[in-house]
């Protein structure tokens, strides 16, 4: 695992995504070195980063040219530039030129998550997984909605760090924003 402070970060852009939501997105991902992985909403580059380091190939997508940009200049950091394409473009007009889908983690969405998880679900291999990491509660229930109306029967949980900072007279707790991690499983049928 990479630890937040070693990624190159910019004020205009949103990320990285924090380690221990890392963590558990590549422990549901059950990521392999034979996974096409798709990232939207790259940000910084924090998903994208993580999973180049151990899936097939990665596709990250975002809309703002300066997330392209500083996830770029991660990769280059971490030397991964050879497993990944980066594409600027909106989530939507990106996946309708995309093939074979393994993993789809959707990290940002703007308004359109619905119609992105359509796209994601026309692409996505008879074994693939779909991950939504959502700070807002709307895109949370919005997230699940859209997932149950496309048929699979999609997972929450809601993720609430805190990390220990020790000082001289005990240990001080600060707390993260509660993240919600919606999963789904193409050929679930539990
Ligand atoms: N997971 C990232 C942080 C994601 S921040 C990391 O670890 O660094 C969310 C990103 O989603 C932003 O950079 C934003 O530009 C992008 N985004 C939001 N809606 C989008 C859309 N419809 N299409 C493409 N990118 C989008």
């Amino acid at each position: 695992m990479i630890e937040d402070k070693d990624f190159i970060t910019s004020r205009d852009v949103p990320g990285p995504t924090k380690e221990n939501i890392r963590a558990i997105l590549l422990y549901k991902s059950t990521v392999t070195n034979e996974d096409s992985v798709v990232d939207i909403g790259c940000g910084s580059g924090g998903i994208t980063i993580e999973f180049a380091q151990r899936a097939k190939n990665v596709i990250s997508i975002d809309k703002n040219p300066e997330a392209i940009k500083i996830t770029g200049k991660n990769l280059e950091k971490f030397n991964l530039k050879d497993k990944v394409d980066l594409i600027e473009n909106d989530a939507v007009s990106a996946l309708k030129k995309l093939d074979k889908i393994d993993i789809a983690i959707v990290g940002g969405s703007s308004n359109d998550l619905e119609e992105i998880l359509e796209e994601i679900d026309k692409k996505l291999n008879p074994k693939g997984r779909i991950l939504i990491t959502s700070i807002l509660l709307d895109t949370k229930i919005e997230a699940i909605n859209a997932l149950k109306k496309l048929g699979y029967k999609p997972k929450i949980v809601e993720v609430n760090i805190s990390n220990g900072r020790i000082l001289d007279r005990g240990v001080m707790m600060f707390s993260e924003n509660p993240i919600g991690i919606i999963s789904s499983k193409k050929d679930n049928n539990d």
